[in-house]
């Protein structure tokens, strides 16, 4: 482990040297007041001070909406042969704030999880993630300090830190951070948690919006709600359009379609995303839904996130407070609200 102090332009002059050389992505604003993860040119603008987090997270890089997972073909002798499509072109996604690298290393866990899933680990582990610590919250929606994801850094190779004298903590975390960072001549520094201390005290508290429970016993009490009006509540403001479940960086439901060819042939194995909050998420075959009503998907969806999957993975909340799904719903259906709702419900 290194750590460096490095100013902004000297970070900045960096991310465009890896830019010149790599497959390099970082937030740019697109429209009015929203970001994406862009691929850098030499025209992109590299600002880490503040961006609220993007539409889609950087996750999703790894898992695209849509991907070709194989191709297959039939000889004459009816022999098939199955190329599967990897994609294992090495990347660098910077600029990734602690939640969505919380939202990275919970991925990492599922796709890893049971059959390893090939297609996500093999861009993962081509995959170099620049991460960036907030010193004030992204905006009203955030709620990251409330479901422990803050101070989270595993998963980064260089994690970066604001320092309360102006310069940037750079933290070079595993192999492949020295390798990119190989030849900057920043400052050393000789007192790194020192530093990362002084920025951690330097942040507004509380910061951003908090439960009115502490975390275990906020799951605790969604876990005990499973018959509640709450569920009624919210959901009566939803379209089912599933934009909450897209722009989750821990949502990671996929269908999977066989497309032939006209030849009969050959064709294609393909994956999209899907998402529990679409109504026909829980049909199967015969029609009958498991979930046809609206509160019974809005409940699933709030318990994957609060009690199925942390039960699970013993990993703590899955949701990692980006505040996306609030953010993003036209109904303005927050999660959070969700929650609090839940909790104050309980203590009535
Ligand atoms: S984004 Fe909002 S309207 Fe759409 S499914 Fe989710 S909660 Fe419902
Ligand atoms: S449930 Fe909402 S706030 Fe939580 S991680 Fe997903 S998008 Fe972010």
């Amino acid at each position: 482990m290194s750590y460096y102090l490095a100013t902004k332009k000297e970070l900045i002059d960096w991310i465009q040297r890896l830019a010149a050389e790599n497959q390099l992505y970082f937030p740019e604003k697109h429209g009015e007041a929203s970001y994406r993860f862009n691929r850098v040119g030499p025209k992109s603008e590299i600002q880490f001070d503040r961006y609220i987090p993007t539409v889609v997270p950087p996750v999703k890089l790894l898992v695209p909406a849509r991907e070709e997972l194989l191709r297959f073909r039939t000889d004459a002798e009816g022999k098939t042969e199955v190329q599967p499509s990897l994609d294992t072109s090495f990347r660098v996604i910077a600029g990734v704030r602690s939640c969505d690298l919380k939202g990275i290393s919970l991925m990492d866990l599922f796709f890893k999880d049971g059959v390893p899933d090939a297609y996500y680990l093999a861009r993962r582990e081509n995959t170099a993630i620049i991460g960036y610590s907030c010193n004030t919250p992204c905006d009203e929606s955030a709620f990251c300090a409330a479901v422990d994801s803050l101070d989270h850094t595993e998963g980064a190779d260089v994690y970066v830190t604001p320092v309360k004298e102006g310069d940037l903590l750079v933290e070079v975390k595993t192999s492949l951070g020295e390798k990119l960072t190989a030849g900057v001549d920043w400052k050393k520094c000789e007192d790194p948690e020192a530093r990362r201390i002084g920025a951690v005290t330097a942040r507004p508290e509380p910061f951003g919006r908090s439960f009115p429970a502490p975390l275990p016993d906020t799951m605790k009490i969604v876990a005990d709600k499973y018959q509640s009006a709450v569920w009624e509540k919210h959901v009566k403001r939803c379209f089912s359009c599933g934009t909450c479940n897209l722009v989750c960086p821990t949502c990671y439901c996929f269908d999977v379609v066989d497309d032939l060819n006209l030849d009969a042939a050959s064709g294609n194995r393909s994956r999209s995303w899907d998402g529990c909050m679409l109504p026909h998420f829980a049909e199967v075959s015969g029609g009958h839904n498991f979930r046809a009503e609206p509160a019974a998907r809005q409940r699933h969806r709030v318990n994957r996130k609060f009690t199925y999957l942390p039960e699970k993975y013993e990993h703590g909340a899955v949701c990692v407070g980006c505040g996306r799904c609030g953010r993003q719903c036209t109904s303005h259906i927050d999660i959070f609200d969700i929650v609090t709702d839940l909790i104050q419900e309980g203590s009535r």
